[in-house]
């Protein structure tokens, strides 16, 4: 039984899914990247020309570089995505950006409900529900972010929070084509701390019976439920192949193709 096969077994070994995700690793650049980054795009897409992971790659960079992004990764594996998208598509809302107009620069998915978007933004489930309604309305998918802070975690209250998130910041509108998830527990992003795989393993599964309940398992089944946390290339094998975990939301790690790269290879 290889490791993707594994990953469809619940904890006690049984089959959770009929049908198998196909994995994705996404770097979110944050507000990171000017034009001189493109090169990384450029460069990740020129190695992964003769390879072939067994998932998906996206890089989600600045609105600023969307337009760029998409030229220097043409003709590749590299897909590009956005970071957040407004709840409306149009209207008096200075500086935001609407799923509609991340679509007309041709990316195919938008990050909602970051857990930076969430504290830094007030954002609620109510608004990042509404936000993946918005991506989904305008074609894209929508990559819902979901994650416990650290006092939850310690009060041992994270499978209790990934319920009220899930039910929350999940709208009616998501199917097995339009959504993924990303499990990122807060006190993980960017500080080198990560759960452990037991950990991880059994929040995922946890998810995916959430997905299961609210959407039923034919569509369920198929969403990809990414990690994300501290993400790096040295533990990014153990990490990826916990049950249910369908690859990884990479924050400091993808910023260069060199680590990206080295995350990716959990799929080779
Ligand atoms: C993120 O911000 O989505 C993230 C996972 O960051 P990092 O990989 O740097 O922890």
């Amino acid at each position: 039984m290889s490791i993707f096969e594994d990953k469809f077994r619940d904890l006690k070994g049984e089959f959770l899914m009929a049908k198998s995700p196909r994995a994705l690793v996404a770097g979110n650049w944050k507000m990171n990247g000017k034009k001189a980054s493109l090169k990384e795009i450029r460069t990740l897409a020129a190695k992964l020309k003769d390879r072939k992971p067994k998932c998906n790659v996206m890089i989600c960079p600045p609105a600023t570089l969307l337009g760029e992004a998409k030229t220097a990764a043409k003709g590749s594996k590299v897909k590009i995505g956005g970071q957040d998208c407004h709840t409306a598509q149009s209207g008096a809302h200075t500086g935001d950006i609407s799923a509609e107009m991340l679509k007309n620069t041709g990316v195919t998915a938008v990050i909602v409900g970051h857990s930076e978007r969430r504290a830094d933004h007030g954002e609620t489930d109510k608004t990042v529900c509404a936000k993946a309604e918005a991506a989904h309305a305008a074609g894209l998918t929508a990559i819902i972010c979901v994650g416990e802070t650290l006092e939850q975690y310690k009060a041992n209250q994270t499978l209790k929070v990934m319920t009220s998130q899930i039910k929350g910041s999940l709208p009616a509108t998501a199917t097995a084509k339009n959504t993924v998830i990303a499990y990122e527990p807060v006190w993980a992003i960017g500080s080198g701390l990560t759960p452990t795989v037991k950990e991880v393993a059994k929040v995922h599964t946890h998810i995916r019976k959430r997905l299961v309940a609210a959407l039923g398992e034919d569509e369920a089944a198929p969403i990809a439920i990414l990690y994300g946390g501290s993400v790096k290339p040295n533990n990014a094998v153990e990490l990826m192949a916990a049950a249910n975990v369908n690859g990884a939301l990479v924050g400091g790690a993808s910023l260069k193709a060199v680590d990206f790269l080295g995350i990716i290879a959990a799929y080779e």
